[in-house]
């Protein structure tokens, strides 16, 4: 294991854990953790060594994903998309941008999502104009993670000019014309800040544009989605991870007195907590092959990279699910940890593309038909 990942450890077993379950109260903003990821270098994880980043890849970032998601869902996710940001701003960004990503200057998110589009991330009704001098973004996005406190946004529109379904830009989020209004109040997640996000007239440069006009969907599938995908896979697999610990111990913990027993000794129980444990192995299996079928650029490597988040999306609802019945009418409360992770991990279903999204899409990629 990397040297970093004792710093993850220690962060993850440290301020994230205990945060986590105020963070999830009362819907806060990790902010110490951010702070701390910053100071260890941990925001430049996939940035390249020669702009100052850590040099990493998209296993890199999911490692540490998934570790966070044992403790904190909401964790997990702004940094999932604080990465896919990066991953973007590494490829396309300048120089400039670059390195301050590198250095940890930046909490970057993804604002992709329209209302106008919902889960089909990749058609953006919102728009790009050129005006005499500058670009004018206007559109409204549907959901942006990290909403207020990410400093760039990488952000999606219709092309200016050229043909394709969008263009992509980097908006700073103190942009004049960007607002954000209401704070978030959702079934899970709650820590992760992601509410609606307005442009009216938001004028960026033309340098401001990531790749060429018209290339967005590009992109969003050759770079955003294979690390996005692995990521959010990562986020299910580690909530699954944490709720089985919680569970296994909840079930050692707790006696019938009258029985002179534990949870534990029941059979039914006892099998219940093998179909989880099984049920994460499968998926951490198929994620494992999906980060090696990318590195090695294997023929199916996107099928892997659609089939990943679909298995994990799903898998995590069932296990925690069953970790809810595992641990009775005491799962109801907080203390036990198990249903803010069943809360938490019902969003990688319908986080785009959604697992029906990914089921159509995996259908037609096995059925040799074009996915779009
Ligand atoms: C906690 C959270 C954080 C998020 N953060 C971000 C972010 O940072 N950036 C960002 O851009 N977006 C973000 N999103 C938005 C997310 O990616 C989706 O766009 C959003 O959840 C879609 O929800 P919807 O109800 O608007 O979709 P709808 O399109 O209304 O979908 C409703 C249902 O219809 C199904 N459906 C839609 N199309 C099809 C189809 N072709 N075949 C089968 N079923 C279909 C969907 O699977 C879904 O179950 C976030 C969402 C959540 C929940």
């Amino acid at each position: 294991m990397a040297e970093y990942f004792n710093i993850v450890e220690e962060i993850a077993t440290g301020i994230v854990a205990t945060a986590a379950p105020e963070i999830d109260k009362k819907g806060l903003f990790p902010q110490l953790t951010i702070d701390a990821l910053r100071d260890a270098g941990l925001l430049g994880l996939i940035s390249a060594r020669d702009m100052g980043g850590m040099g990493e890849g998209p296993r890199a970032a999911a490692m540490v994903v998934e570790r966070f998601a044992r403790e904190c869902g909401s964790t997990a996710m702004i940094l999932c998309m604080h990465f896919a940001a990066a991953g973007v701003v590494e490829k396309y960004g300048s120089e400039e941008v670059r390195r301050q990503f590198a250095e940890g200057k930046h909490l970057g998110t993804l604002a992709f999502s329209e209302t106008g589009s919902r889960s089909y991330f990749w058609a953006p009704v919102g728009t790009a104009v050129r005006g005499e001098h500058d670009i004018y973004l206007n559109g409204k996005k549907s959901w942006v993670t990290s909403a207020h406190h990410a400093t760039l946004y990488v952000w999606s529109s219709k092309p200016i000019a050229a043909k394709g379904a969008s263009t992509l830009w980097l908006v700073p989020r103190n942009s004049r014309g960007i607002s954000a209004p209401d704070s978030f109040d959702g079934l899970g997640l709650r820590g992760n800040d992601s509410t609606p996000v307005t442009a009216d007239d938001v004028r960026v440069s033309e340098n401001n544009m990531l790749g060429k006009d018209g290339e967005g969907l590009t992109i969003m599938l050759d770079t955003v989605l294979p690390l996005f995908n692995v990521m959010t896979a990562a986020a299910g697999i580690g909530l699954m991870e944490g709720a089985t610990t919680a569970a296994c111990k909840h079930a050692s913990d707790t006696c019938y007195e009258h029985l002179d027993s534990v949870l534990c000794d029941l059979p039914t129980i006892r099998a219940y907590l093998a179909r989880m444990r099984i049920a994460t192995d499968q998926t951490r299996c198929l994620w494992l092959d999906t980060l090696d079928a990318i590195e090695t650029n294997r023929e199916d490597a996107m099928l892997r990279v659609l089939e990943c988040k679909a298995a994990a999306g799903e898998s995590a609802t069932q296990v925690l699910d069953t970790a809810m019945r595992v641990c009775g009418g005491a799962a109801f409360r907080r203390e036990v940890g198990v249903e803010r992770r069943f809360r938490d991990a019902r969003a990688g279903t319908v986080m785009a593309p959604t697992t029906d999204q990914l089921y159509d899409f995996i259908g037609k990629t096995i059925c040799g038909l074009p996915i779009f």
